[in-house]
This record gives structure tokens, C-alpha cells and sequence, in this order.
């Protein structure tokens, strides 16, 4: 069955009040769940988008000490907001938060509004994320929708329909805003994202024994819970070859910084080149800026997946006399890499290869 065959006049069962009872009971100890702050609620949300509760958690502590605040988000520093979303991905987010807690300063006093609508109108904050803030922070019944919840509603009503697909996900928004409690929408939303967490997993068999809602699945009852929810194959990503150079001279790495548009956007970033360099490439290269490099040591290629692209990356330590002039570069010690230059996770194992080069050439 899909979605739009539930006919108008389905009685939908009444999830709401063993859910919430069961997320009182079971929910995991979380540090966002302390009390209801709408910051704390967005923050946490936008953080969980790209990465598993347990990996967050650190990034979350680290943000709000340096950041407690929405007027704090606003006036930070760039590079500082990179640096706290270091690891992260997907930085556009973090800039967009900011762009958002400026606008709540200046338009609301830097308080979240208590509404889906106007929440939707900030920059950054979609369906989900508003849907998340104005029912978990501010108890108004309000629909977020995740693949963890597309994914137990799925087998709740043995739903076929792609959840790949965005047409897919308002349907299921739908659905949301007539299952969700109307006592306690902020349990709703956390209990269902919960129940996807722990009990309806994704990989593997869901734990139905331990599920609050077993007697209402359909999915259940038919057997055919691993076979939902369905899921069309993501395109295929673009493969791209480029070439890092850890060039290095007095004890310091050239850094370069990206363009403040596009993929990784104002972040540093080792000289990277469009292509396959081979050593004597790297030696034409290097020569061709005015430098006669000591040694070019070839290290292990590396490879990044974005969103859209694969970066297939080979990598040198070109090891210098004295620093070269480099359009948009610094050089920099390794202490300071540490302390103020946000580089992306994209170069970090090519980088962890150049670190000995780096530390013993003085
Ligand atoms: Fe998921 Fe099983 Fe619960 Fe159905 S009974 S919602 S399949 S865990």
C-alpha cells in the first residue's frame, strides 16, 4: 500500500499514548534533553543531521561552552564557528546557523520564535529542524520528520512508497501531524525519533519484542518489517582526482585558504591541485613558483566522499629551503593548526602522513 491509497476517512490508531510512555521511560540520558531550551534543541538537531548521537555529543558540549548563547552564535568569529564544526561536515549548516542567530537577534530580541511558520523563514531551518524546535522546545504539535521516523511509519502501516523520494517525506509529514500527540507533541517528535534510534533500527532486524507499538504494526504482523521502508539507490557521485601538496619549509606547512563560496567555503586547506600529479609533476610544479624543494615524498592516496563527489586524492610532503610565495596561503606551526585553522576532514588522514615532516623539519 502507499501512502495516498489511506483512504480520508482511515482511523489511524492511537500511537501517541504508549509512545510517550515509553519514551519517558526508555529515552537515553542526553545532554540537549536536559530541560527545554530552543538553542539547545537547534543546535543538537543540525548536528544530528550528519553524525551518530554518540559522536556528537563532545561537538555539542564544546559548541555551547564557547557558544552559549544565540547573541553569542550571532557575533562569533568565522574561522571560530569552523573550528567548533571541525569534523562535522558540511560547514554551509554552521554559517547558516549563524546567518539565522542574527537575524532572531535583531528580529526577536534573540529568542527562537515559538513558531513552525516563522521558524521556517530563517535561514537553515527546514521542515524538520522547525518541526523539531517548535514541538520539542516549545510544545506546539508541529511534524519533524526523519528517516528514522519515515522509517518506523513505514512498517507501522506496511508503506511502500519511496522514502528516497521529497514527495515521499510530505506525505509522511502528513501523517505526522495527524499521529502526534496533542498533550505532549514534544515527546511525540523525540519518542518516534527514538523508537527509529534503538528499536526500529535501520540494519538489521527491528526489536519488536521491546516495541510500544507491536500490537499496531502492520509490518509486524505481516512479517515484513526488513523489507521496509523502500529505498531507491542514491545517484551515483561524481569521482574527481586532485593532488595535495604538504609543502613545508622552516618548520612550517603552507596553508591555503578556500574561496569563500562553494564546496568548503573559507576553510584551509594544503595546496591542492586538479588532477594526478606524479613526483615530477610536483617537481615541475613547485619549480614553476620559484622553489627548489630539499625532498618530495610521495604519501598514500586518500579519498573523500561528499554529498555529490568523490575526491580520489593523491598527496606529497614537498619539504623546502624557505617559504614560497603562495596566492591566499600562510605558513604556519603545527600549534597553530591546532588552535585557529579549521581544516577539513576531507585532508585530515593525508595530513596525519605529512605531520612527521612537518614536526622534524626545523
Ligand atoms: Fe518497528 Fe517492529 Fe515496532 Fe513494527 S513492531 S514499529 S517493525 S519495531
Amino acid at each position: 500500500m502507499y501512502i495516498n491509497d489511506l483512504p480520508e476517512n482511515f482511523l489511524l490508531p492511537n500511537i501517541s499514548e504508549p509512545l510517550v510512555a515509553w519514551y519517558r521511560k526508555h529515552a537515553r540520558p542526553l545532554p540537549w534533553r536536559k530541560g527545554c531550551n530552543a538553542y539547545h534543541t537547534w543546535v543538537s538537531e543540525i548536528m544530528l543531521q550528519q553524525t551518530r548521537v554518540e559522536a556528537v555529543i563532545p561537538y555539542y558540549n564544546r559548541f555551547l561552552q564557547h557558544l552559549p548563547t544565540i547573541e553569542a552564535l550571532a557575533n562569533a568569529d568565522l574561522e571560530q564557528l569552523n573550528k567548533l564544526w571541525q569534523g562535522l561536515g558540511y560547514y554551509s549548516r554552521v554559517r547558516n546557523m549563524q546567518k539565522a542567530a542574527q537575524q532572531v537577534v535583531t528580529l526577536y530580541n534573540g529568542v527562537l520564535p515559538a513558531d513552525y511558520n516563522l521558524l521556517l523563514t530563517l535561514p537553515g531551518i527546514g521542515p524538520y529542524t522547525a518541526g523539531a524546535i517548535a514541538s520539542i522546545a516549545y510544545g506546539q504539535k508541529a511534524p519533524a520528520v526523519d528517516g528514522n521516523v519515515m522509517r518506523v511509519l513505514s512498517r507501522l502501516f506496511c508503506l511502500e512508497d519511496d522514502i528516497a523520494l521529497p514527495a515521499t517525506k510530505k506525505g509522511f509529514t502528513k501523517l505526522t501531524w495527524a499521529l502526534q500527540s496533542e498533550t505532549a507533541p514534544g515527546d511525540f517528535t523525540q519518542g518516534i525519533m527514538e523508537l527509529g534510534a534503538c528499536i526500529c533500527i535501520p540494519n538489521g532486524a527491528p526489536k519488536c519484542a521491546q516495541c510500544p507499538l507491536q500490537s499496531f504494526c502492520t509490518a509486524f504482523a505481516q512479517d515484513c518489517a526488513l523489507t521496509l521502508p523502500v529505498k531507491s539507490a542514491a545517484q551515483k557521485k561524481r569521482q574527481e582526482h586532485k593532488t595535495l601538496l604538504f609543502c613545508i619549509a622552516q618548520g612550517k606547512l603552507c596553508l591555503q585558504k578556500r574561496p569563500d563560496k562553494g564546496l568548503l567555503a573559507g576553510l584551509w586547506q594544503p595546496v591542492l591541485l586538479d588532477g594526478n600529479f606524479s613526483k615530477e609533476d610536483v617537481l615541475g610544479y613547485v619549480t614553476k613558483l620559484g622553489g627548489t624543494p630539499k625532498t618530495i615524498a610521495a604519501l598514500k592516496p586518500t579519498k573523500h566522499i561528499f554529498t555529490h563527489i568523490v575526491w580520489d586524492m593523491e598527496a606529497y610532503a614537498v619539504t623546502l629551503p624557505s617559504p614560497l610565495s603562495i596566492e591566499n596561503a600562510c605558513w604556519i606551526t603545527p600549534r597553530q593548526i591546532a588552535d585557529s585553522y579549521p581544516v577539513p576532514s576531507a585532508f585530515k588522514a593525508a595530513l596525519t602522513q605529512a605531520l612527521p615532516f612537518w614536526q622534524t623539519d626545523v
